[in-house]
C-alpha cells in the first residue's frame, strides 16, 4: 500500500480514540462490551483504506467490524472514510497483528478476513506471511469453533501457498474460487487493491476455510 506522510495523522489517532482505538490490549475478552451489543465480531487484518470495512459495516449492521493496519498514513485515511460513513459498527486497531493473542481472548472472534494480504514471495519471508503457521496457530485460539478465515487475493503463488498452509494445519477447505469476479457474488464487497487489480483485467483468487471443532 502507497504510503504518503500525513503530517495530520498523529493530531488524528489523538482526537479519534473511540474508533481507533489505543492499548488495544486492554479490551480482550471485552470488545462486545465497546460495541455496547452481543453482535459477532469479524476481523480484517491489514485493512488498508478502509474500503471493504464501510462496505461490509453497511451491508451486515449486525455484525461489529475491527480493522488491523500498521501504517500509520492509511489507517487515518480509513479512520476519515469510516467517520464519513457514519457507521457505528466498525473499530480500527493501528497494530502489527504479530501478537494477535495479545488483543483478544480465546473464541472472540467469528470471522477473519485477509483481503489482498503483502505476498512476501521470497522464502526467507514467509515467516512473515498472514497465512503462515505461526499466524494460523494465533487465530485458531481467538476463533470461535465455527469462525472461518476468508482470503482474497490477486497473488497466485500466495493463494497457493496459503490453501497449502491451510491444508498442512488441518483446515477444512470450505471454499477456493480461482476467477472470483466471474461468480458476480452480488454480495462481495470490493477492497482498494480488488478494484485497482481487477480493473487491469486480473484475477482475484478467494478461499474460505474452518478450523476443525475440537
Ligand atoms: N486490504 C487492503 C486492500 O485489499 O485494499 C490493503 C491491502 S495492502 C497490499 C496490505 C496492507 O496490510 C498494508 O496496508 C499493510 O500495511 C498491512 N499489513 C501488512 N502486514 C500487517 C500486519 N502484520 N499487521 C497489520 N497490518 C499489516
Amino acid at each position: 500500500m502507497r504510503q504518503r506522510h500525513k503530517p495530520w495523522a498523529d493530531d488524528f489517532l489523538a482526537e479519534h480514540q473511540q474508533l481507533i482505538i489505543p492499548n488495544p490490549a486492554e479490551l480482550k475478552g471485552k470488545w462486545q462490551s465497546l460495541f455496547g451489543n452481543a453482535n459477532p465480531i469479524h476481523i480484517e487484518i491489514g485493512t488498508g483504506k478502509g474500503q471493504f470495512l464501510v462496505g461490509m459495516g453497511k451491508q451486515y449492521p449486525d455484525v461489529n467490524f475491527i480493522g488491523i493496519e500498521l501504517a500509520k498514513s492509511v489507517i487515518v485515511t480509513a479512520g476519515q472514510k469510516i467517520l464519513d460513513s457514519e457507521l457505528s459498527n466498525i473499530r480500527l486497531l493501528h497494530i502489527n497483528a504479530i501478537d494477535i493473542r495479545d488483543i483478544f481472548a480465546d473464541h472472540e472472534i467469528a470471522m477473519i478476513y485477509l483481503n489482498f494480504s503483502d505476498p512476501w514471495p521470497k522464502n526467507r519471508h514467509e515467516k512473515r506471511r498472514l497465512t503462515y503457521a505461526r499466524f494460523l496457530d494465533q487465530y485458531q485460539h481467538i476463533l470461535e469453533p465455527s469462525g472461518h478465515i476468508t482470503l482474497k487475493t490477486d497473488n497466485q503463488g500466495l493463494f497457493e501457498y496459503s490453501l497449502v498452509s491451510f491444508s498442512q494445519f488441518g483446515l477444512k477447505l470450505e471454499e477456493a474460487n480461482v476467477d472470483l469476479h466471474a461468480l458476480q457474488d452480488p454480495t462481495n464487497v470490493m477492497t482498494e487493491y480488488e478494484e485497482k487489480f481487477s480493473s487491469k483485467g486480473q484475477r482475484i483468487y478467494r478461499c474460505r476455510a474452518r478450523f476443525p471443532k475440537e
